[in-house]
Formats: C-alpha cells, structure tokens, sequence
C-alpha cells in the first residue's frame, strides 16, 4: 500500500522544520593570526544557517514567538525597517511560513540590498534619504500602529525575542563547546547578539568577562549603535552587562579581513573583521586563556569592499 505524503504540513511543522537550519553553527579556532600558544581564540561562523547570518537566529525566534502567540500568520504581514541581515533573514524564513513581509527602507539603499530582498518577494516601502534608517523606523511603527490588523510589527531593536535568541542559543552553543572560556567579545548592531549571548554565559559563570565592541564609524552590520554619542540607543541594550568597551578603527577590521583569508583562510565581513580585531587586543594584554567570539557574516554580500581590499 502507498504512503500517502503530507504536501501542506502545518505552520508549526514547518516551524520545525526551520529550526533544524537555525543555530548549530561550527565553533572555528583561530590559529595563526597569535603566537601565544597559550591563549586559544574561538570564532563561531555563523554564515553557516539558512539565510547566512547571524540574524537568523533573532529573525527565526522573533517570528516563531509571535506565532506562537498568534500574532503573526498567513493572513498578516511582518514589517520592520532593515535592509541588511534581518530583512534576508525575515524574509527567507517567512516565505517558507507563507507569510508575507514588508521592509521600510531609506530610498538610497544599495541596489544589491534592494535586488536580493526583491528576489525574496518582500514588499518595499521606500522612505526619503534625508530620514534614513531612523525615519525608516518611524514609518514602519507608524504604519503598524494605524493598519493593526494588517501588519505585525517585528522592531528588531525593542523586541526581546531578538537577544532570547542568543540567550538560548548562541550561549549555550558556545558553553557546550568550550565551558571553560575567559571572555566573551561581540559588536553591537541591534545589540542582541551581545546581551544575550553575555547575560546567559555570566549567569553560568560570573568570571567570564564579556566585551562589547563598537566601530569607530559606522561599518556594515554595527550601525545599530551608529556613531556612539549621537546614537538612539538600542531599547534592548543594557549597559550594566558590559565589562568594557573596545573601540576598533575600520582601517583595522579591513586589514583583519585580508589577514583572516591569508593565514586562517576564511572571507568574512567588515563586521567579523572587526570581531577578530577585538579578540586579538585582548589576546595580546593576557597571558593564557579563552576567548569566543563570532563571524556575523561571511563576505558574499560585500563584493565592493573586499575587492579593494584583497
Ligand atoms: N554584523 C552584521 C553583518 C550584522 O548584520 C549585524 C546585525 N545588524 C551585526 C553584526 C550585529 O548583530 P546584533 O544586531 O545582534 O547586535
């Protein structure tokens, strides 16, 4: 007798069927880029997930939350305002969900940015130059509020679900791998990958020293935090997990980025780049210990700048 086969599994089936390509990302040793045998670096390559970033992790908790909760479901649309890793993310996910999502974006956004999330089938609502990422966040909020029951409002930068992602996830990815690590050094963006991933491993063991690492302009993926004083601070921050702050210069993130293909063979991003950066000043003030660390991204969307770089 045939087995007869499930065509339209349920959206929680396919939720599930989603959550075997989020996470789980390799714990990569950094090796040749010290010579202290005795302090061991760690980064997590976290290309290695459906959609390429990072941000499937907070995207993917942020969507399976309000699911779950029903906010969100085939008849309404997910809208937030980014043009980088999350919108990839919210869109590659939710297409798989047959939900619909809606990206507010300044209007100068790069062309690259634009094609990819077009060939995702997202709907883009474009805001003035002038506004920018800032404004884009107003329309979208503004349009949530005024059309409820047509959109949900994922607000990557306000959400907890953002940060519970790592909490949950990175963290404990990171604790099984290496449970003895020392330090704990991520960029800030939205901040989510920091706080949670920091609030969980100090909550696990107090002595672990977790440092937030800003750029000293805004660079691809960090600009959540944008220029330091004249930012708008990310609600989900919290300035009490941090231990210190580093501040990397971009002519060194790029530099990073030539170095980590040459001698350790990985292409990564400005923003990985700059994560490497950190983990070796630290590497050079201590005598022997570990740190972890992440690759946000690999280089596949930032054609322009690795070509002057390499
Ligand atoms: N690097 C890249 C390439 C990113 O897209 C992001 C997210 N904006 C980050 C780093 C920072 O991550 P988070 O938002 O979790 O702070």
């Amino acid at each position: 007798m045939a087995h007869e086969v499930e065509t339209y599994p349920t959206i929680e089936a396919r939720i599930g069927l989603i959550a075997r390509q989020i996470g789980n990302t390799p714990l990569l040793p950094i090796r040749y880029l010290h010579a202290n045998p005795k302090v061991k670096i760690y980064a997590k390559a976290e290309w290695s997930q459906l959609s390429g970033s990072v941000k499937a992790r907070a995207a993917f908790n942020i969507i399976r939350q309000a699911v779950a909760q029903g906010h969100l479901h085939e008849n309404k649309t997910l809208l937030d305002a980014t043009s980088g890793n999350t919108g990839i993310a919210y869109a590659t996910i939710a297409r798989e969900l047959g939900i619909s999502v809606a990206l507010c974006l300044p209007e100068n956004a790069s062309i690259e940015r634009k094609q990819i999330l077009e060939s995702l089938g997202v709907n883009i609502i474009y805001t003035s130059k002038f506004g920018g990422t800032d404004e884009a966040q107003e329309v979208a909020k503004e349009l949530a509020e005024k059309y409820p029951e047509r959109y949900f409002y994922a607000g990557q930068y306000t959400n907890d679900n953002n940060w519970k992602a790592h909490y949950y996830g990175t963290a404990e990815e990171i604790l099984k791998r290496q449970p003895d690590l020392n330090y704990f050094v991520a960029g800030l963006g939205t901040t989510g990958t920091f706080v949670g991933t920091s609030r969980r491993l100090k909550e696990v063991n107090p002595d672990i020293q977790v440092v937030a690492l800003q750029p000293d302009f805004a660079l691809h993926g960090l600009e959540g935090w944008k220029h330091l004083e004249t930012a708008i601070v990310p609600q989900i921050y919290d300035a009490s997990v941090a231990d210190r702050h580093l501040e990397i210069s971009t002519p060194r993130a790029y530099e990073l980025i030539k170095l980590l293909y040459e001698k350790e063979g990985l292409l990564v991003s400005p923003s990985s780049a700059a994560n490497i950066a950190g983990a070796l000043q630290l590497a050079n003030e201590i005598t022997e210990g570990t740190i972890v660390t992440v690759l946000p991204d690999n280089a596949d969307k930032y054609s322009e700048v690795i070509k002057k770089i390499l």
